[in-house]
């Protein structure tokens, strides 16, 4: 069965302002404006390789449409939806709620047009038109919380995937993989205290946001065990991610038995990323990827949906986003041309400290209920 793939261009018209990286531009600090990290570019290239590559020709495009705001409202306030609405209805546009997630005019329906899109392609693996499937939307959204927006992130757009397949295709349990860089604390926060979702985390410890992704955090009431974090220490590569899907990841799914897997696939964990500082490569992602579908295979008829988060370097993103979607598709048309220098990093090895934060974490596996 085949593979989705969804992408618009209206995403890279998602306008983020002028700024210097990640602050605000400000000639008096020496602060010389320029582009926000989250720029189109790095999605626009991903979506150009796999275009120029030939694998588009491999995978089924789905549709995106406007999501609507009674689909919003499935995780989010609205309070939110309307302040979203207001500001992206003005002039200038606006900010989603921390003064760091800018949009201009019009961001609310660009927005909702990867949320629709996103909700298609549930429609789509649920009535097994595919097997799996990859939306590479912008603006991201696992850090979006229901009532506020942060950290580039609009709205929830996996979380609002997961409420699509349960009120829509009765899908009872979802587990989601969240293999960004930063902590995916929306997607937590959402479904604190929902046994029916479990959320694993793999992220740089202390990175983003500063307070949340501790491995104490696990869940509340009946939703007790269902949230897993693995904060890990800069430096981890392609050995060090796979055994914390061997040790955790895996073992962690294979316990709770979802009915469908959603992975917030962040390329930001990649060795070229200007935010985060992991060393995962091109080749990294797609044998995480091949571990995930094994396992999908293995206990929800392969069910697997990803959503796009961040991913700051336009120049390699492309090359993980390619990587991920062959494994997914089975169609291998083009190597990773930087394998050469980027795979043979020594620091790939597990050390010990790596062992240590892995072990600790395969403990919380005990808890999935
Ligand atoms: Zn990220």
């Amino acid at each position: 069965m085949a593979t989705g793939y969804l992408y618009h261009e209206l995403f890279g018209w998602h306008d983020t302002g002028t700024f210097t990286g990640e602050i605000s531009a400000d000639p008096k600090k020496g602060l010389q404006p320029y582009s926000n990290f989250e720029h189109s570019d790095t999605k626009r290239r991903i979506h150009e390789l796999i275009v120029v590559s030939g694998l588009i020709n491999h995978l089924v495009r789905i549709e995106p449409r406007h999501a609507t705001e009674k689909e919003l409202l499935r995780v989010h306030t609205q309070r939110h939806i309307d302040f979203i609405k207001t500001q992206s209805d003005s002039r200038l546009g606006g900010d989603a709620g921390d003064l760091t997630t800018p949009f201009g005019k019009g961001g609310y329906e660009i927005a909702t047009l990867g949320i629709g899109g996103i909700l298609n392609m549930v429609d789509a693996i649920c009535t097994k038109k595919i097997r799996n499937g990859y939306a590479l939307v912008r603006p991201p959204g696992h850090h979006a919380l229901a009532d506020f927006g942060m950290g580039y992130c609009l709205f929830a757009n996996g979380a609002l995937g997961i409420k699509h397949a349960q009120e829509v295709h009765g899908v009872k349990k979802v587990a989601v993989v969240d293999w960004d860089v930063h902590h995916g604390n929306g997607t937590q926060d959402i479904f604190y205290s929902d046994p029916s979702v479990l959320t694993i985390s793999i992220h740089q410890d202390g990175l983003y946001p500063l307070t949340s992704g501790m491995r104490s955090e696990q869940g509340e009431k009946a939703g007790f065990g269902t949230s897993l974090n693995i904060p890990l220490q800069a430096g981890v590569g392609n050995k060090g991610y796979e055994k914390v899907f061997d040790d955790v990841v895996l073992p962690a799914i294979r316990k709770f038995k979802p009915e469908m897997i959603f992975v917030a696939s962040g390329f930001d964990s990649c060795v070229y990323d200007p935010l985060g500082r992991m060393l995962l490569t091109a080749s990294g992602y797609a044998k995480l990827t091949k571990k995930l579908m094994e396992v999908a295979d293995e206990i929800c008829d392969g069910k697997i949906l990803m959503t796009h988060e961040g991913g700051y370097s336009a120049t390699y993103s492309p090359f993980c986003g390619q990587a991920v979607l062959q494994e997914m598709s089975g169609k291998y048309v083009l190597d990773d041309p930087f394998a050469g220098i980027v795979d043979t990093y020594p620091s790939h090895e597990v050390n010990l400290v790596q062992e240590q934060e892995i072990s600790e974490a395969a403990k919380l596996v005990l808890d999935i209920p």
